[in-house]
Parts: C-alpha cells; structure tokens; sequence
C-alpha cells in the first residue's frame, strides 16, 4: 500500500477523497490556493501545501507546481479529482514521467476518450450504439466524416435531420456545444461552435449530432482494474439538467429496464476490458424510447458517485486508489449486489459569501459531502457547487420521502443556495412519476424559479 497520496483538488472533492485515504491508512498532502487557505479540506489533510498566488482561479490547475508540491512532501501518487487536471493526459503523462503513480487510466486511454469523435469511433468498434453523427466538420474544408460522407457539412446535416447539435471534440461540462434548428444557421454556428472549442479547450474541432428533443441520460458507474476485471455498479439517471448541468441524481434509472440495462452492460464492459482500463470511469449514454446511444466516457471519478456508492455499497474511491496503485480491487465484478434506491442533490450557491450557520441533516440514509462549516467562506473564483445531499431508501417513493425530510434539515445561511429550488423540483408531479427527460427542467423552469431563492 502507498504510504503517502496528493490530491490535486479542492473542496467537497478533495475532502472525499481524504477520507477514504485516512481508513486505508495513506496520508494526505492536500494543496490550495491563497483563496482556499482556510477550506475545510486544508484543515483536514494531513499536511497542505500553498501553490496559489494569485490569481487563485489557475491555482490547481499549475502541473508543475503541483508535481513539484507532490515530490518534495514524499508522496507516491496524486489523485486529481473532478474537473481541474483529472482529464488532462499530459499532466498524467508529466506525472508519471517523475515516478509517480496517477489515480487514474493510462494517459493514452485519457487521451483516446477525452476527444469525443474518437471516442464514438472507439466505442462504435466495440458494436456500441452511438447517436446519429458525424465526424469532425469543417465547412472551410467542406468536408464531413461519419455517415454524412463526403457531401458536405450542410448534407450531412439534414441526413441527421434538424434539429442537430454541434459539439467540441475536446468539450466538457456542458460547454461548447450549440443546438441548431435551421439549417440556414448551420455554416454561421459551426464557424462560431469551433472559434469557441479553440479558445476554451485548445482544440477547434467540432462535429454534429442529431439532437435528441428529450432524451434521458443514463449512465454506467464501472470500477477497472487495469487488468482486464471491469465491474460495473449499477447506472445513474442524470436528466434532471439545467443547461446541460446536473442537478439531480439517482440509481437506479426510474426510465431503464433490465433489458436495456443489460444492453447498456454488455455493451460497456468489452470497451473497458479492451482498454485495460484502469480505476473509476463512467460511460453515458442517451435513452430514447427503447434506444439507447453512446454519448462519452469520463474518464475520472464523477461528482455523483455517491448515489452508486448507496447502491453498492462500494468505497469507489478506495477501490479506485487500489485499482490504481496496486492493480487489484475488493469486489467480485460478477457480485455486486444492488439494493434499494439512491438519489443526489447537488447543493449550489447563487453567490460566494461567508457561512453563518450550518445545520447538517442526520439520521437512517442520509449523507452530506461538503466542505462547508459554519464560518468558512465561499470564494467566488470556483465552481458554484458547495455540497451534495444524498440520501438512500428501499426504493424510489421512499428515497424521495427521505430526500424531502433531509432537505428540510438542511439549512446554510450566509449565502443564498438552491436548497428550495431543489424541493420544488423533487415535488413536481414530472419529477414524482420518474417520466422525465433532460428538457424537463427547461419546462418547469419558469415555475421552479419564480421565486427569488433564499438561504435556507
Ligand atoms: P459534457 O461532456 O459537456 O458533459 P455531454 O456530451 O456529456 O457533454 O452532454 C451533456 C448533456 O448535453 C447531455 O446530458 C444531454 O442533456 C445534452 N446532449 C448531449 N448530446 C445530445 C444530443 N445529441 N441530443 C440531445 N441532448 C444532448
């Protein structure tokens, strides 16, 4: 076992991930930033080191200064979280090249699944469906790849049909991607989609897909060993979004049957087995009717694992660290055993500011990741995401029950959260009878927010 792991993160991420290390008996060396000098997973980390000067925002993501902290505090590995550095294979690459181990797959993997055409050309080798698209599109050349064939941008176009959906190679986060209706505004948008993808993700290659109206997203939680063991935790229903953010989680999907679910399965584990894939990954697929479409590979622990970890009773961070370390992991992938059901709340702040008061809710089910405490501030400079509620029950009507007691538990002051906004949108009668897909948030939008949001 590794004596000693660097997170490259912050927040309720960096905390997760402490605490995982801290029952496996590794120690932690966290970093931050000047802004974060005071952040709860500072305190909580064995030792920190300080790698912000301003301006804080770029802070963790500097590879060198965080290679740099990792070597001089003696650790063997570095963990990079979500978001920041976690799908970036040069910095794995970097951090491999000094001897150190990168929670994660090999950086060849990252790479191969981080650009999403190549992504779909992988996963439709291993006879995985994928949404109707294209290749990558560039109407300077006037050429298009995939099923558009050479015909043009504009051909290729309308044989998906409109309305069609162009998307960065290199995007993430729900960023750089444009739904197009018309095709008279198709040239103008792939023009301004690929002059975006290169200023945010260095990499101005763009292709199209059919855009689904309102799809679910349904996708796979898998735990690899690098070895050719792939064990997959059940999958997550993610379609509650609000500009293609999440907002809602829950496993299982209220939307997948067995059938499709064994599909989705089947399909997945060849991929990741081929790839000698290695630590926590999520495949995501969209669901349409009894279809369903590869859409990418995270190629990273995600945000809401825990409702995966509810269902699974898995560690998957732990798992993943001795994935990753030691190229072994603690379960049978042909015995996980999934039960009950788990739902997820992501907690976001509409404003940074400082905690006055926190009310954590307890009891039979319910778990808060945060790194929130009463008197810490929230900077304004990083994700609005400052908790994540999860609560898990024997099934769907009693997961909701729990997740509406807990959220009236839940009270932050100081700063103004999406606490009641999240209330309203898991007593909709959309969001009760498990029928929705990712537009529904669009549609009751209006009535979700007609109220200002307030603190609690
Ligand atoms: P990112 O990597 O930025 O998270 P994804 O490719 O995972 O982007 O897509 C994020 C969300 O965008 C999906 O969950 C879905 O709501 C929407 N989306 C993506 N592709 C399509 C599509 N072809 N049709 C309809 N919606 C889509």
């Amino acid at each position: 076992m590794i004596k000693r792991l660097l997170i490259a993160n912050r927040g309720e991420i960096a905390v997760r991930i402490i605490r995982s290390c801290r029952e496996m008996g590794i120690e932690t060396v966290g970093v931050y930033s000047t802004a974060d000098a005071d952040s709860l997973h500072v305190r909580l980390a064995d030792r920190a080191i300080c790698v912000g000067p301003p301006p804080s925002a770029k802070s963790y993501l500097r590879r060198e200064s965080l290679i740099m902290a990792a070597l001089h505090s003696g650790c063997e590995a570095i963990h990079p979280g979500v978001g920041f550095l976690s799908e970036n294979a040069e910095f794995a690459r970097l951090v491999q090249d000094q001897g150190l181990i990168f929670i994660g797959p090999d950086p060849q993997v990252i790479e191969l699944l981080g650009d999403k055409v190549e992504a779909r050309a992988t996963a439709q080798k291993y006879g995985l469906p994928v949404t109707p698209g294209t290749g990558a599109v560039d109407p300077a050349a006037d050429s298009a790849g995939g099923p558009g064939g050479s015909g043009g941008v504009e051909a290729a176009a309308a044989k998906l049909g409109f309305p069609v959906i162009i998307k960065a190679a290199a995007g993430g986060g729900g960023k750089g991607m444009r739904i197009v209706h018309n095709p008279a505004d198709l040239a103008e948008n792939i023009r301004i989609a690929k002059y975006e993808a290169q200023a945010n993700f260095a990499d101005g290659t763009v292709f199209i897909e059919k855009y689904l109206e309102n799809p679910r997203h349904v996708e796979l939680q898998i735990l690899a060993d690098g070895g050719g063991t792939v064990a997959v935790l059940g999958e997550r229903d993610c379609s509650v979004q609000k500009n293609h953010q999440k907002l809602i989680e829950e496993s299982p999907s209220p939307g997948v049957r067995e059938e499709m679910r064994r599909a989705m399965r089947a399909g997945a584990v060849p991929l990741f087995k081929e790839l000698k894939y290695r630590g926590a990954g999520t495949i995501e697929f969209l669901v349409e009717n009894d279809a369903f479409y590869f859409m990418e590979v995270n190629a990273r622990i995600q945000v809401e694992h825990p409702v995966s970890e509810f269902v699974s009773g898995v560690d998957i961070v732990r798992q993943q660290i001795l994935a990753c370390t030691e190229g072994r992991m603690e379960l049978d992938p042909a015995g996980v055993d999934l039960r009950g059901w788990a739902m997820e709340c992501r907690i976001n702040a509409a404003s940074p500011g400082k905690i006055s008061r926190l009310e954590i809710p307890g009891g039979p089910g319910v778990r808060f990741d945060s790194f929130l405490y009463t008197g810490c501030s929230v900077p304004p400079q990083y994700d609005s995401m400052v908790g994540k509620l999860i609560v898990h029950g024997r099934d769907r009507p009693h997961a909701l029950a729990r997740m509406n007691r807990a959220l009236e538990e839940l009270r932050i002051e100081g700063i103004t959260t999406n606490i009641n906004r999240q209330k309203k949108i898991l007593n909709h009668p959309g969001f009760r009878s498990g029928t929705f897909g990712t537009s529904f948030y669009e549609k009751i939008q209006e009535e979700i927010e007609k109220e200002p949001q307030n603190g609690h």
